[in-house]
């Protein structure tokens, strides 16, 4: 439990505070978003910050004159104390993550630094805590952590596949017939396939998560780019059994954009599209431009998004019920969000269950 420990200066008060620095001082702690607490040598609490009442459910009044420990019921306060490290002037605390315990009796993650607090005249006042709770953090790191377990369980999943096929054509490379060695290829070709969306979505997913989502800008003509990707999913269209039209009467103005990454989108609904359409259907690009904003539409006729899913399809890891029995992640849409909002731009969805969904990228003519 020692990390964030360090052997650092106590807090030095501030010298002959006048009136109005303290109005100002207290201001400033009562306005941070920070958790603060102050105690007296005695570890009876001192200052109670509003964030403090928040975080623990104790309101200052009921805070105040108590042992610390009474009301933080830490999970350092038995072990070792850190307010009692820090006015024995051992050491102070920083980023030291622990829990405490709210009035309700929940217990919440929260990083801690700790400080003594000593007078203009060298002599010890007390001890101060600042604490912020984590839990969303952790949240998110849980979120992160089964994400990596999914990905790494479907990515194994495929290679075992792969791997198994493999052998068997090598184990019975001269009496298998064509039809077979065939079929075992296709599937070969099949999880290779996805093995390759899998690490795309991951590589992308990590870009997401560290806000590294770089974006290029360069002139861009989408006219161009949608043409090009119109012609690159003529061919899964026809497998499919799925029209695949493009509307587009009017030459889009070229915009500043990262051509790649907006590729990537298109990419993704176009994807969905597909993946939530049955052979018969039709699947529609079409363009529009208002005075500022350029717009794209995908719109499918396909089976749509229950209107319980809607508010939530953007949220990385949402899966709608329609998604059941699809292969996917969940982070398609919230990569295509991330990318749009990116360029300064909005993803917008319509849809009706049973008669399709239609997903509008609008796009700003001019950046800034
Ligand atoms: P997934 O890998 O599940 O497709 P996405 O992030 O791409 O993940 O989409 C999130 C959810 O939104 C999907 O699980 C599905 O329920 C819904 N969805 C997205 N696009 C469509 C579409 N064109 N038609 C119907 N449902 C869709």
């Amino acid at each position: 439990m020692t990390n964030g420990e360090r052997k650092g200066p106590p807090v030095q008060a501030v010298e002959g505070d006048p009136r109005e620095d303290l109005l100002f001082y207290r201001f400033i702690i009562d306005s941070l978003p920070v958790a603060i607490l102050t105690v007296d040598s005695q570890y009876r609490i001192t200052s109670f910050n509003p964030w403090a009442e928040e975080v623990t459910g104790y309101s200052r009044d009921e805070a105040l004159g108590h042992y610390c420990g009474d009301i933080l019921q830490g999970g350092m306060c038995k072990l070792d104390c850190p307010l009692k490290r820090a006015i024995r002037r051992e050491s102070s605390f920083v980023r030291l993550d622990t829990t405490i315990q709210n009035k309700q009796g929940e217990t919440i993650p929260v990083r801690m630094n700790t400080a003594a607090l000593i007078d203009d005249k060298g002599a010890l006042v007390g001890a101060v805590e600042a604490f912020q709770d984590i839990s969303f953090m952790k949240a998110v790191e849980r979120e992160k952590d089964n994400l990596i377990s999914m990905f790494a369980h479907d990515m194994k999943s495929s290679l075992t596949i792969i791997g198994g096929f493999v052998l068997r054509l090598m184990k019975r490379a001269t009496d298998l017939d064509d039809e077979k060695r065939r079929k075992y290829l296709g599937i070969i070709q099949e999880e290779t396939n996805k093995l390759d969306f899998l690490v795309d979505d991951f590589l992308e997913f990590a870009r997401l998560q560290t806000g590294k989502l770089k974006l290029n800008f360069e002139t861009t003509s989408l006219d161009r780019e949608l043409m090009e990707l119109m012609e690159t999913y003529q061919a899964k269209a026809r497998q499919s059994g799925i029209k695949l039209e493009f509307q587009d009467d009017k030459i889009l103005p070229v915009v500043e954009a990262d051509p790649n990454r907006l590729r990537r989108a298109f990419t993704n609904l176009l994807d969905n599209a597909f993946k939530y359409s049955t052979k018969g259907g039709t699947i529609t690009l079409s363009t529009r431009e208002t005075p500022k904003e350029i717009m794209i539409t995908i719109r499918d006729n396909g089976q749509g998004i229950d209107p319980e899913d809607l508010p939530h399809i953007f949220e990385i890891f949402y899966r709608g019920k329609g998604a059941n029995g699809k292969e996917g992640s969940g982070v398609g849409l919230a990569i295509v969000k991330a990318i749009v909002e990116g360029h300064g731009g909005r993803v917008l969805v319509e849809s009706e269950p049973g008669k399709g969904a239609a997903f509008t990228i609008t796009l700003p003519k001019s950046r800034g």
